[in-house]
């Protein structure tokens, strides 16, 4: 059997703080088996780095057609930029904010029905109509403030959805109230990796590997069959990791507080917002690693398990166990997995606590 050297990517979830976001990729180079028909050689591995949606991004694919498969995709992800951005002026997102009115695009209309849908899975810890409350708090201009109690009782009226007029047919959006704004942000990027996983998969890619930031979502296996290993941040200690979760075909997809945040009068401030309070979200997890087929709810799941906490979190999860699994690590220093990652996660570093 032919031996040859090939590249094992780990794919690491992204890490930041303030401004920005870094993705590494630790490649590990390794003796491994490859296939020993010539036929379905899938090749080196191509990848293309990128900088959009204010995240560093990697994509990595095997096979023919590599190059021109990776330039749509890096096309995909510079227009769902230019469609979702909140701040880019020529944004439709931006333009239905100052308007208070519009018509979504396909996209967007997708995203916001996809949101109102993980709003009402949740409870209401995912909320579209966030967007008044990161912009006061500077989490939008990395110009940070603490908003008063009065302050922020006015900026919750505006997180409302029952204010906001939306008809399915025609993709027109109204809000009611002035100063109410629509943030996909804690939802985009998991679409955003799912379109380009489809993307790819349209060019004939069979194994690929996409990052956008902490968002990961993998095309089929590795190309010698095994699973990806997806790594996941220790959010304690950003530089390591807590374990890593092996799959296919899936997203895997972190929230947590580290990911950006600011410190006042000694006290941390991080960007996931509890929408009930207007304050960022304080339950007792330190972040909310979610895996799914569905990479957009992943997302959307992520950022709303991380507000809801592990009490909450778990009794969705039973009630849903068909649509996601999920890592929880708690600010006491504990490890939570579902049930569905038993075999799949592995970590040498914590007791795991399975939930059933
Ligand atoms: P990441 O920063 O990696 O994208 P998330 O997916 O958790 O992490 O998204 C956080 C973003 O989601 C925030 O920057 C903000 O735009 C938005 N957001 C914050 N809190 C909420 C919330 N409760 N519901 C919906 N979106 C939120
Ligand atoms: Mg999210």
């Amino acid at each position: 059997m032919k031996k040859a050297v090939l590249v094992i990517l780990i794919i690491c979830v992204c890490f930041s703080t303030g401004c920005g976001k870094q993705a590494d990729i630790v490649q590990k180079d390794t003796e491994i088996s490859k296939p020993q028909n010539d036929e379905t050689d899938p090749g080196e591995p191509v990848s293309r780095d990128l900088f959009a949606m204010d995240t560093f991004m990697t994509l990595t694919a095997y096979g023919e057609n590599v190059p021109q498969a990776l330039d749509a995709a890096e096309g995909e992800i510079l227009r769902l930029d230019e469609l979702l951005s909140t701040g880019k002026e020529d944004s439709e997102i931006y333009q239905v904010n100052q308007d208070g009115e519009g018509t979504l695009s396909e996209d967007s209309a997708y995203l916001y029905e996809r949101s109102l849908e993980v709003n009402e899975l949740t409870g209401g810890a995912f909320d579209p109509m966030i967007y008044p409350l990161m912009q006061t708090w500077g989490f939008t201009t990395h110009e940070y403030a603490v908003p008063d109690a009065e302050e922020l009782a006015g900026l919750l009226e505006l997180v409302d959805l029952s204010a906001v007029s939306y008809s399915g047919d025609d993709h027109h959006i109204s809000f009611e109230k002035k100063g109410m704004a629509i943030d996909f942000g804690g939802i985009a990027k998991g679409y955003t990796s799912s379109r380009v996983v489809s993307l790819l998969k349209e060019q004939g890619i069979k194994h690929a590997v996409i990052s956008l930031g902490g968002n990961v979502q993998v095309l089929g296996t590795k190309p010698d069959g095994s699973l990806w290993k997806v790594a996941i941040r220790d959010p304690e200690n950003i530089s390591g990791f807590i374990g890593v979760v092996q799959v296919s075909d899936k997203a895997v997809i972190t929230s947590g507080g580290y990911e950006r945040y600011f410190e006042e009068s000694g006290n941390i401030y991080h960007h996931i917002l509890d929408p009930k309070t207007g304050y960022p979200s304080e339950n007792g997890l330190l972040s909310v690693t979610i895996v799914s087929e569905d990479g957009t709810l992943a997302d959307g799941l992520s950022t709303a398990l991380y507000v809801m906490g592990l009490e909450s979190a778990e009794t969705l999860w039973k009630g849903n166990k068909d649509l996601f699994d999920a890592v929880f690590v708690t600010d006491s220093g504990k490890l939570f997995i579902t049930e569905g990652l038993e075999k799949e996660f592995l970590t040498d570093r914590y007791p795991v606590n399975v939930i059933r």
